[in-house]
């Protein structure tokens, strides 16, 4: 469904009357339509300039909702597309700002509110049948006693992450059994790899991963949403033998219904997907209609850290592990703060739960995401490792960036 993308990124800098003092976020993009994003964000300007970041975070809901709900703007989703992708971005950058005037990373932030001010952050509009405030707020009382653990835990031992780098469609066997027993060599514990285009291929690259990573680690298998309901369901059963953990995106992304029918088909395979569910209703129904087992939500397609925080909510009301979505350039950045929020105050567990990890890109990031032995180590610096470097910035700036000369 991806097979030519050029990674690319709509990025926001908040500046401030503060010397030095900025927020920087992006929504991701595969390349051509970054400008619509760009675009996209440049509509919020009246909305954001000029307000005070205590403005903004005393009533953050109250904020996003003024953003989501411009009743101009809002024709062009609603809360969905390339609209709710530059909201993404500007959240995201103010989240990154308020870390860094807080002087912790944004894990730590959202973990040290109390349950009130984290609910206070959501916009509850729309879910309010799956989840209300009040139930929020004694879900996440519940986790309070064991924060501080869960906290020491996590600076310990970092989060469970996979790796996806190992599996693309199109490296021959020897290139991916090199990379499998690297990514073993490594301490990775999970792997996924790509399938959907040839039946026969996906069953002898499964052949391979098994042989490579042994009966007991995690296999996994992403289609990328080239099925319909009865392939899916079809192939899946050819696969069955190398007992994948799960099947990610089968069908449409919107196709909820879809979803619930391939999950009756293959469990006790699960059911993937989430990174591109574009709000936290369509994520609502794939729980109401028991269509997803393991979520994917992706840190620059739903609205920012807002929602993403009610659809951690809404995962832990319906009892499904949270493993986010990553790769590109700087999800991987963005995640590692969600699944520490997700653990640390939200579900209380990364028993089932880890965080998606790609080896690419890193190092245009001024606090790039660190992977140690298959584990995200918690990340340390004051904001949301969403800000790169000066250089990267200036040389692939689009249109006049060195490399585009
Ligand atoms: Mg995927």
């Amino acid at each position: 469904m991806n097979p030519d993308p050029d990674y690319s990124a709509a990025y926001v800098v908040l500046e401030t009357d503060r010397p030095g003092m900025e927020g920087h976020g992006f929504t991701f993009t595969i390349g051509r339509g970054n400008e619509l994003c760009v675009a996209a964000i440049a509509s919020y300007i009246p909305l954001v300039v000029g307000k005070t970041l205590e403005e903004i975070t005393t009533n953050m809901a109250g904020f996003w909702r003024v953003l989501a709900g411009d009743s101009q703007l809002r024709w062009t989703g609603p809360e969905k597309g390339v609209i709710h992708l530059g909201l993404a971005a500007i959240i995201n950058a103010i989240w990154d700002l308020w870390a860094k005037v807080e002087g912790k990373p944004v894990w730590r932030l959202v973990s040290d509110l109390t349950p009130e001010r984290f609910v206070s952050l959501i916009d509850f509009r729309h879910i309010q049948d799956a989840i209300t405030p009040e139930e929020a707020i004694a879900l996440l009382r519940e986790q309070e006693a064991g924060k501080a653990e869960r906290i020491a835990w996590l600076e310990a031992n970092g989060y469970p992450a996979y790796t996806t780098s190992a599996g693309w469609l199109g490296y021959d066997d020897d290139k991916m059994r090199g990379l499998l027993r690297q990514a073993m060599a490594d301490g990775w514990k999970a792997i996924k790899i790509k399938v959907g285009v040839d039946v026969e291929e996906d069953v002898r690259r499964s052949r391979i991963v098994r042989e490579e990573i042994g009966p007991d680690k995690r296999f996994m298998v992403d289609a990328n949403q080239v099925w319909e309901v009865h392939e899916a369901a079809a192939w899946m059963e050819r696969l069955a033998e190398f007992n994948p953990w799960f099947i990610e995106e089968p069908l449409s992304p919107d196709d909820i219904l879809g979803h619930a029918k391939v999950g009756e088909a293959v469990r006790p395979i699960r059911v993937a997907t989430g990174e591109h569910c574009h709000n936290r209703t369509m994520f609502k129904q794939f729980f109401q209609a028991d269509a997803i087992d393991v979520v994917q939500l992706d840190g620059c397609r739903l609205g920012g850290l807002n929602e993403v925080l009610a659809v951690l909510l809404l995962a832990a009301k319906f009892g499904k592990p949270v493993c986010p979505h990553a790769g590109g350039v700087g999800l991987c950045e963005v995640v590692q703060h969600i699944s520490a929020i997700d653990y640390v105050a939200v579900s209380g567990t990364c028993d089932e739960a880890m965080t998606e990890y790609a080896a690419h890109l890193h190092e245009h990031f001024v606090d790039p995401a660190v992977v140690k032995s298959g584990r995200y180590v918690a990340p340390s610096q004051p904001g949301y490792s969403t800000e790169l470097k000066v250089e990267a910035i200036e040389h692939f700036r689009f249109p006049d960036g060195l490399a585009w000369a």
